[in-house]
Order: structure tokens, then sequence, then C-alpha cells
């Protein structure tokens, strides 16, 4: 009973991967759900459609990636009535998310009444995360009132990696520190003290901290006030414009990291200013986790951007020696796992994440079965 099944559902995809033990068996994308032309006309259909073409035998739990868990779900948690309705009660923190996650565990629990199914948050990882770091100076009531912290997400991926590095450093996990920044279409960064979150960029909602493919990152919150009174701008389109037409699709009118790097190498003005704010925003959530860490063993790259790019891996971190950080542009270019020089105080990593695999294995954890 070592299989488990991973999906991740989206308002009209299905994403999912099948592992016997850390093995991928298969995987794959159900696209364009309800869609004319599309491949299935409901979540249910393409369920069934993965349960006619996989062997689901001895079949030990579903995974479902759930991005907001709230305050409630600390840890991935095995899904009865009261957990679906925990999950549709937090809806209002994750709109665009949370929906499409309770149709995947609607439609799994109906089709496969008898495997657990494990409900494994965003925010999980995060919850470890001190009271200082996860409230805001505002109205203590207001925020208690309306469930208003940081949360933070990508908490898988900056599980694995930070878990992963600390392997890759021969070091136990409960002993090194770890700044991971998880750079790809979504960008945040976290600060892992002995294997636990102790700080982390995005906060009630994935739209703040590091600059990312449409949304804003960190932006002064009267910017709001201001284009509603002085433009007139509803809050939809401010909203609108602050997740979906903003980071670098809004400074370079591209979200493809990968376009906009080429066409700053290319001395494109305005892709270069772009990719400056871009890393800027990073070095400035890395000096500051440097502080809040103290010591810090390893700084990770992961996410398509980290794990892929030279080029933003070293303006990132450029001149940073003196704070014991350096990169090895050979390691760089080659895109190895540690790319810093032997011997450096503070080692650099790239490490490709593996968010599919840390579900499988947290919902291994939740039915009490680590095999
Ligand atoms: P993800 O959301 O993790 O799949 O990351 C997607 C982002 O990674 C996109 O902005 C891609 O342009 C970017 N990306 C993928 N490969 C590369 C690469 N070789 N160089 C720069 N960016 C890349």
């Amino acid at each position: 009973m070592s299989r488990v099944l991973v999906l991740n559902s989206g308002s009209s995809s299905l994403r999912y991967r099948l592992f016997d033990g850390a093995e991928v068996l298969a995987k794959g994308l159900v696209q364009r759900i309800g869609e004319s032309g599309g491949d299935a006309a409901d979540h249910g259909e393409a369920l069934r459609r993965l349960m006619d073409e996989l062997d689901l035998t001895g079949l030990a739990a579903v995974g479902h990636r759930v991005v907001h868990g709230g305050e409630r779900f600390t840890t991935a948690t095995v899904v009865d009535d009261a957990v679906l309705s925990a999950i549709e009660e937090l809806i209002p923190l994750a709109p665009l998310h949370n929906p499409a996650a309770l149709t995947g565990l609607r439609v799994a629990r109906r089709l496969l009444p008898d495997v657990p199914q494990v409900a494994v948050f965003d925010t999980s990882f995060h919850s470890t995360i001190p009271p200082e770091g996860a409230l805001w100076a505002i109205d203590r009531e207001v925020a208690a009132k309306w469930g208003i912290r940081r949360y933070g997400f990508h908490g898988t991926s900056h599980a694995y990696v930070s878990r992963e590095t600390a392997r890759l450093l021969g070091k136990p996990a409960g002993e090194t520190n770890v700044i991971t920044l998880h750079l790809g279409n979504g960008a945040s960064a976290a600060a892992v003290r002995g294997g636990r979150s102790v700080a982390t960029s995005m906060g009630l909602t994935p739209l703040p901290g590091l600059v990312m493919g449409t949304r804003s990152g960190d932006v002064d919150p009267s910017l709001i006030f201001h284009l509603h009174r002085e433009a007139g701008m509803p809050i939809d389109e401010i909203e609108d414009l602050l997740t979906r037409r903003s980071g670098m699709a809004g400074l370079a009118g591209d979200n493809d990291l990968r376009s906009v790097e080429e066409r700053c190498l290319a001395g494109d003005p305005e892709a270069t200013l772009a990719i400056d704010v871009y890393c800027r925003r990073i070095r400035e959530y890395t000096g500051s986790y440097l502080a809040v860490l103290g010591r810090v063993d390893a700084i990770t790259f992961t996410g398509g951007v980290g794990e892929n790019s030279r080029t933003i891996r070293a303006r990132a971190l450029a001149g940073l020696e003196a704070l014991g950080i350096s990169i090895d542009p050979e390691r760089n270019a080659r895109n190895e796992r540690v790319i810093s020089p032997d011997g450096s105080p503070i080692a650099v990593c790239a490490v490709p994440t593996e968010e599919e695999l840390e579900i499988a294995s947290e919902a291994r954890k939740a039915i009490g079965s680590e095999g």
C-alpha cells in the first residue's frame, strides 16, 4: 500500500501524479475542463478518465494540494465533512484556489470512497512562524476577528528544498538554517531554522513579497486608496491590476521571465530595469532573513526561474562576498546543486523542487504510513 495519487485541481485543470514510494508511475494534466473542445466536461469526468487509465490498485491515499489552510490546518489532514466545510469557509482568503481544490476533493471522495483523501496545505509549513513574524501592526481585535495575519504559501516547496539542502550539505535538517527562494510564476522567500519556517514573504494571500510573473509583490497599501479615490478605480479593478497586470507583466509587458531575461541580455532598457527590480527585491528579502536567522548555512534557489536562470541567481546575490555569500560562475552556468565555491561560509544552492513528491509523503504521514 505505498501508492499515492497526488491531485492538483485548478479551476479548469487537473494535474496528477501517481507515486509508488518516491517513484513516479504516471503523471499528466487534464486541461480546459468544462470548455468546448477541452479534455473533459467536468472534474468528475477528468478523474473517471484517470481511474480508467491508471492502475490504482493498492492506493493508500489521494493527496490533494489545497492552497489555503488558514489558522486551522497546521498539518496535512485526512478529509471528512467537517474538514471540507472548513476549507469552504476559507474561500474568501483564496477565492481563486480553494474552490478548485474543493471540487477535486469532492469528486475524489465520491469516486474513490474507500481511499483516504488527504488535504495538504500550502500554508501549513509556515504555521511555525512566531507571532512577531506573522502579525502586522494593526488593531489586534480587527486582525483576530477577520483572520488577518501572515499565512505564507509554497510551503511544500520550501519544506522540501530546505530539507534537500541540508542533505546536500551533509547536515541534519534540524540543525540547518536555510533561506529558500522559490522563484516561479509565483515567487516567495522563506527563512527556515532547523527545518521550521520562521519567516516568509507572502502574507494573507499570495500577493505580497517578491516580484512575480503577474503579481506585484510588496507595494505600499496606500496605493489602493490613492487609485480608488484619485483615479476612480473600483476595488476589483485594483485587485486585477495588482494580481494579473503587475510584476514582470507590469514592468516589462511579459510575465515569462525567460523572455524578459533574453531582452535584458540584448540590452533592452525596460527589460533590464524589470530584472533589476526583480533581483533587488530578492536581495532585500535575503538580507532581511540573514538578520532574522542570525546564522545561515545556505541560500537555496528553486522554482522555474531559480532552478534554471544563472543570470537571476548571479545578479540577485552579486557583491555579497563580505557577508560570506558568493557564486562560482562555472558551477552556476552548469546548474549544479551547489553553486558557491567550496568552503564558502554560506553555501548557495539550486535545488529542483518536488512539490508533488512532498504532497505524497505528507499524505502518507497523515494516514500514519511513512512508507
Ligand atoms: P514555474 O512557475 O516554477 O513553472 O516557473 C515558471 C517561470 O520560470 C517562467 O517565468 C519561466 O520563464 C521561468 N523559466 C523557466 N526556465 C527558465 C530559464 N531557463 N531561464 C529563465 N527563466 C526560466
